[in-house]
């Protein structure tokens, strides 16, 4: 019985932490990453920066 009680806990604490990183990505509070390389778009005359999110991996584009 015991040793159920402590997986349970130790799973309830990983769910937890997975958790926080998913409500800041809610927030909007995303942990940008820059993706290697850049490339010019023509149409707008600007330079496009991808980065991607290391929690939740959405991706985002800035025009420079
Ligand atoms: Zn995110």
């Amino acid at each position: 019985m015991t040793n159920i009680v402590n997986l349970d806990s130790a799973r309830r604490k990983h769910r937890q932490s997975k958790a926080d990183g998913i409500t800041l990505c809610q927030s909007g509070f995303h942990k940008w990453q820059t993706m290697a390389g850049q490339r010019f778009d023509v149409k707008q005359g600007k330079l496009v920066t991808t980065e991607r999110c290391a929690r939740c991996n959405i991706e985002r584009t800035k025009l420079t």
